[in-house]
């Protein structure tokens, strides 16, 4: 059994594991919670076919299972405030929308007691129009328009809940268009740690080269680190309300000790400035980047050993600071969104392809499908792995080694690099590839201009459009002509 919430399809029902993959059962990790194998073979996500779903609508589609998005969010939510309500400490969850933001997501998320974080006037318009509450909106970003600020600080009765400054220049940005809109700005400070968490580890170092936040290392011994020099800037400007700080160690983290070592750095700095100024600022936000389980087999960070392990840092730090435990926050994306969604193709041509002498294999398969990189790019950008399955019928047919490939014209537009898929696979079968619901739509271009898939919900046997699929003529109505 692997550490997850809620998946507790044990290996009797892992349709995987069983030559023709025949009982219908739910399929477990990666899959979304509620999908099933059915019994004639195909896979129902949230009570509706997979099959039907794509007739009806039509492939490439991006299907978000509802219950599983929400649950995540709940449980997270859950783990969260009972970890930290043992110290005495509140937490607040933020869901990072740039994971995948549309208005019936950022109600879902309302509606679950999170937060949304927003990092561009698109995003903050969409949470806004969807009704979410402006004092639960976060805006980040190294490089806020005009615009963006303008609608952060006069969205609501008084602006978003939180404004993270990502620069020493952006203190007296943020404070001169709060002035200049007779408003007051609630903001955070965006800071570094050293502490850089993704894939299955951490590593700590004491300088930093990239471009968010300000180091709370000072550049040379005795000098004030950046982000205490910015601190002081802030608590200079009386348009400023100083909230907290705000550290994001990245992505994909699977070891929850890089939250530890970064919450004790920002607690570090947080006691600094009240040593400094008297001013103990009441919140720390320690971001996101909870890890998800792309392959079968893989671990998802669990809530609860994340809520726990985190709670605990920041009671320890504060204990060794002498100061007050704060409000935590945190803005997981990745770990709501996720594992909820997944990407359903048509197969089109497929093409054996034999290897040289001597390479590992001496013949892959190359399975095109309808789509590719231009709505999964992570593959490409970042050698991202995924699973892929045959979604709408199971097979007898021995495994072969499968790539599974888009339509761009690019030799690097893979979408899944190495698939086991039946030896029968033909044109017409329904793919579906597993946990594409964050970082998928939301990273989706027109590349070849390939119109973006649309995006539907599923629960209980009935499907939400939840995104318009894109068209040609969607793109031509760009196109001046
Ligand atoms: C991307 C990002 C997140 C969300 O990260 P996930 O890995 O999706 O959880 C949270 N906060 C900030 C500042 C980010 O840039």
């Amino acid at each position: 059994m692997t550490a997850t919430s809620g998946h507790d399809a044990g290996p009797a029902h892992d349709s995987r594991d069983l030559p023709g993959g025949l009982p219908d059962g739910p399929l477990g990790l990666p899959w979304p919670r509620t999908a099933v194998r059915r019994a004639d073979g195909s896979v129902a996500v949230g009570g509706v076919g997979l099959p039907e779903l794509a007739a009806a609508q039509g492939t490439p589609l991006y299907v978000v299972d509802e219950r599983d998005m929400r649950e995540r969010a709940a449980a997270l939510r859950d783990a969260m405030t009972t970890a930290f309500a043992e110290h005495g400490a509140e937490v607040e969850l933020f869901y990072a929308g740039k994971a995948f933001l549309c208005r019936a997501v950022a109600r879902w998320m309302s509606q679950e007691g999170l937060g949304i974080d927003t990092a561009s006037l698109g995003e903050l318009t969409t949470a806004l129009s969807a009704g979410v509450d402006a004092a639960r909106v976060g805006l980040h970003g190294n490089n806020k328009s005009d615009e963006e600020l303008e609608l952060a600080l006069t969205a609501g009765d008084t602006g978003i809940g939180r404004v993270v400054l990502d620069s020493l220049v952006e203190v007296d940005r943020v404070a001169d268009v709060a002035a200049g809109l007779g408003v007051r700005a609630r903001v955070m400070l965006r800071v570094t740690t050293g502490v850089h968490a993704g894939g299955h580890e951490y590593i700590s170092t004491g300088h930093e080269d990239q471009k968010f936040g300000l180091s709370v290392h000072p550049a040379r011994p005795g000098e004030d680190s950046p982000a205490l020099t910015a601190l002081l800037a802030i608590l200079a400007r009386p348009e400023l309300d100083l909230l907290g700080l705000h550290s994001h160690i990245g992505s994909q983290i699977l070891d929850p000790a890089g939250f530890d070592a970064a919450a004790r750095e920002v607690l570090r700095v947080r006691a600094e400035l009240a040593e400094r100024t008297g001013v103990l600022v009441p919140e720390v936000d320690l971001g996101g980047g909870f890890g998800v389980a792309y392959l079968p087999g893989e671990v998802e960070l669990d809530p609860e050993r994340i809520a726990k392990e985190t709670a605990a840092a920041v009671v320890e730090a504060a204990a060794e600071t002498g100061t007050a435990v704060p409000r935590v926050s945190f803005e997981p994306g990745r770990s709501i969104a996720g594992p909820a969604g997944l990407t359903l193709y048509t197969v089109g041509t497929v093409k054996p392809v034999r290897l040289p002498e001597g390479s590992e294999l001496a013949e892959r398969l190359y399975v095109s499908i309808d789509g590719g990189m231009g709505d999964n790019i992570r593959p490409a950008l970042y050698g991202a792995a995924y699973h892929a399955e045959l979604v709408g019928r199971t097979s007898g047919a021995p495994p072969v080694r499968a790539r599974v490939v888009g339509k761009h014209c690019e030799s690097g537009d893979i979408v899944v690099h190495d698939v086991d898929l039946p030896a029968d696979v033909h044109a017409g079968d329904l793919l579906a590839v597993a946990v594409t619901g964050a970082y998928g739509r939301s990273m989706a271009s027109t590349y070849n201009l390939l119109p973006r898939p649309g995006v539907v919900a599923v629960r209980d046997g009935e499907v939400t459009p939840l995104v318009r699929r894109e068209s040609v003529a969607d793109l031509l109505a760009l196109d001046l002509g």
